[in-house]
């Protein structure tokens, strides 16, 4: 649709954009990302015909936009530039209505009704219908923004192109504007161009980016290609780390800030920590610890300080246990986002932990077991799927930096550690009456301080994979001991 080719120019002599091509095609949202002072707006002007460009071409269904009058091209396209020089005396229903110009024919240009339908659905449309009659200088920022786009798509235009379209809007309408947007190509296959200062709205919307750096394309491809971590890197001279969108198959670009606690000391995470009663145990960490687990709350990866495993009676049967341990949690002053909270019906006496170091890696393993619900995986569909509370809890802290691959490897020398003393312990399915490699409601816990020494791998052989495969080992057997002797005292 839009096509260009070898453009070059700039504001006099100079040469800003150097031999930039690319090619827009139509019902595309195609951004346009890159440093400050990388060329995007001088780019977004030439698209748009306001800067004349020094050498190469750009065309519109395969001619050139300088044969198009400048009416015609207003049908094709319309612009929201980034700053609008308009006076503000204009009321908002009347600057709305200046994109209908394009459109009025005859020398006593008036409007039709047609041009009243559309203005009404636009200003429906960007949410501004109901200060229609307000001036626009009485407006905020954010309100203007969406006036001037819905002036925009008054022209009733097949390419909008847009400088920074969120620039004033707070975060719903920034999401409103741009999920309306991207409709609109898909419905009506309006073709959209952007500048985007904010790489993770981009790479959210965008069919296609295209990268400058001064006055060049770096690269133009899908956003998970072009938000690559070594680009980002390179063209805006910053550290950056590249991570999924946990909802949707797109990259997000985080920041990360530079150090400033580094001379405080790391605490150590052990026994020193951990809190024993009859109801609970309890971890206080002094830092937040990054973690992977499967608690009741705090599943998944994230952060987290407290660490709590609540008892609960054998007969314990909630058809909401979520809400339940929030409730438990905020009951006892914690606080439920920043806490992995898990429950187990065992005694919590019969609790094994053991610090454990070697090589300058060390660990703290917490275990609390017991087999009323022993499975062997190899059968669970023997099992009738019931709801019980957990009986081996399984929590290993690590004092050291872990990459995401360490995580997982501790979750698997961890479970491989349990199994092992699962049939030390003779432990039995008792349904299969085969040996048992686990219970039905088991939860685990990997938390490390993220300080300290790099670890990158947790597998059965590694330091930091012997050191949990002989805690997790040594504290399951024991608490299982603990537990078989409570049930059959002597
Ligand atoms: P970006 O939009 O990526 O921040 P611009 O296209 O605005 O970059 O600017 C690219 C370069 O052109 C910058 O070095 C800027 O100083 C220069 N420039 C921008 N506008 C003008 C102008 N009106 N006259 C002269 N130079 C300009």
């Amino acid at each position: 649709m839009i096509d260009v080719l070898h453009v070059s120019g700039g504001y006099s002599n100079e040469a800003i954009l150097k031999d930039v091509s690319f090619r827009v095609n139509k019902g595309e949202f195609f951004g346009i990302i890159g440093p400050n002072g990388s060329g995007k707006t001088t780019l977004l002007k030439m698209m748009s015909g306001i800067l004349p460009i020094k050498s190469g071409e750009i065309t519109l269904n395969g001619e050139s936009v300088s044969s198009y009058s400048v009416k015609d091209f207003a049908k094709w396209m319309a612009v929201l530039p980034q700053h609008t020089s308009q006076t503000f005396s204009y009321t908002v229903k009347e600057t709305v209505s200046l994109g209908r110009y394009v459109h009025q024919k005859g020398l006593f240009q008036s409007s039709s009704e047609e041009d009243e339908r559309v203005v009404q659905e636009v200003m429906k449309q960007t949410g501004v219908d109901h200060y229609q009659d307000d001036l626009l200088d009485r407006l905020s920022g954010g309100e203007r923004q969406r006036v001037y786009l819905a002036q925009a798509l008054a022209q009733n235009p097949q390419i909008l192109l847009l400088d920074e379209p969120t620039n004033h809007l707070d975060l719903a309408f920034q999401k409103e504007l741009l999920d309306l947007l991207k409709k609109w190509t898909n419905e009506k296959q309006l073709t959209v161009v952007s500048i985007f200062h904010d790489l993770n709205l981009a790479s959210l919307y965008c069919d296609r980016l295209l990268m400058l750096h001064q006055g060049g394309i770096k690269t133009c491809d899908q956003p998970d290609e072009v938000l690559k971590a070594e680009k980002v890197q390179e063209v805006y001279e910053t550290r950056i780390e590249k991570y999924p969108h946990p909802k949707i198959p797109k990259p997000q670009i985080m920041l990360v800030p530079e150090k400033q606690d580094s001379k405080k000391e790391v605490p150590l995470i052990k026994e020193d920590f951990l809190r024993v009663s009859k109801e609970m145990i309890h971890l206080q960490s002094p830092i937040p610890l990054k973690t992977l687990s499967s608690g009741v709350t705090g599943s998944g990866m994230g952060w987290h300080r407290s660490f709590v495993n609540r008892h609960v009676g054998k007969d314990y049967n909630c058809d909401d246990h979520k809400q339940d341990m929030i409730d438990y949690l905020t009951d006892h002053g914690f606080e439920p986002n920043e806490t992995v909270g898990m429950m187990t019906a065992v005694d919590l006496k019969d609790v094994s932990y053991q610090f454990l170091e070697m090589d300058g890696c060390s660990i703290f393993v917490v275990v609390t077991a017991g087999t009323g619900n022993a499975v062997d995986v190899a059968f669970g569909e023997k099992h009738g799927f019931t709801q019980s509370p957990g009986t081996i809890n399984t929590w290993v802290f690590v004092n050291g930096k872990l990459t995401d691959e360490a995580f997982i490897q501790c979750i698997m020398t961890a479970t491989e550690a349990k199994v092992k003393a699962l049939r030390e312990e003779s432990i039995l399915d008792q349904i299969t009456e085969t040996y048992a490699t686990g219970t039905s409601t088991d939860s685990m816990l990997i938390a490390a301080t993220q300080k300290g020494p790099e670890i990158s791998f947790g597998g059965s052989i590694t330091p930091l994979g012997s050191l949990v495969g002989k805690g997790v080992f040594a504290c399951t057997k024991q608490a299982l001991q603990h537990y078989v002797a409570r049930k059959n005292p002597k």
